[in-house]
């Protein structure tokens, strides 16, 4: 069973073209991240709204073709489509290649997204895996495995670290992913520069 994804047109994304197909999917690995900001939503028109947040600025600041998550959680329990299950994102260096990068909106440096949110996180990577989208034996890993940053938040990591599939040796199936020549070469992952992800 996949849960209800709030789509793209719904959420007001903007229009967007470029998208590279992930390299390898199924994909091996789940990068978990948040938002990093003290910004939370308990509905759909307030989580909407914090998504475009991140889209805006990850076009007109960052110069990335789109929102660099696969996907969003907001703590009202509801699935945002990012990039969605198809298409390299721009959210961990060496990982967006082979990976479905999720973001829950807030920050989670001193407690851990409500139930609701933990919930829909579970759900939607069993439904990657039962489209397969995601592998079998995928493995999950915090953002702040692949690059230096506190993402996903020191308490919320805590909880990463407990998830079943969670790795401490993550192994990216290309090692050269961050050398890869995007035809939009600012979403070249190795320049990753997330303000909004980045916790300073
Ligand atoms: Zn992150």
């Amino acid at each position: 069973m996949c849960p209800r994804i709030v789509t793209r047109q719904e959420w007001k994304a903007r229009n967007v073209t470029g998208h590279q197909l992930l390299w390898t999917r199924p994909v091996p690995y789940v990068v978990i991240h948040h938002g990093g900001i003290l910004h939370y939503c308990y509905d759909i028109k307030e989580c909407s709204l914090i998504v475009k947040s991140y889209q805006d600025p990850h076009i007109d600041t960052n110069k990335w073709i789109d929102i660099g998550y696969n996907f969003v959680i907001g703590e009202d329990g509801n699935i945002y489509e990012g990039r969605g299950w198809d298409f390299v994102g721009a959210h961990a260096p060496g990982f967006n290649t082979q990976s479905i990068g999720i973001s829950i909106i807030g920050d989670y440096s001193h407690s851990n997204p409500n139930k609701n949110a933990l919930r829909a996180l579970t759900e939607i990577i069993k439904c990657g895996v039962l489209l397969n989208k995601i592998s079998i034996n995928y493995q999950v890993i915090g953002h702040r495995q692949a690059r230096i940053t506190a993402c996903p938040g020191e308490v919320f990591y805590n909880y990463v670290q407990s998830m079943p599939r969670w790795t401490s040796t993550p192994v990216p199936v290309y090692v050269d992913a961050n050398n890869y020549n995007y035809s939009n070469k600012s979403n070249n992952d190795s320049s990753l520069n997330n303000k909004i992800d980045e916790k300073n």
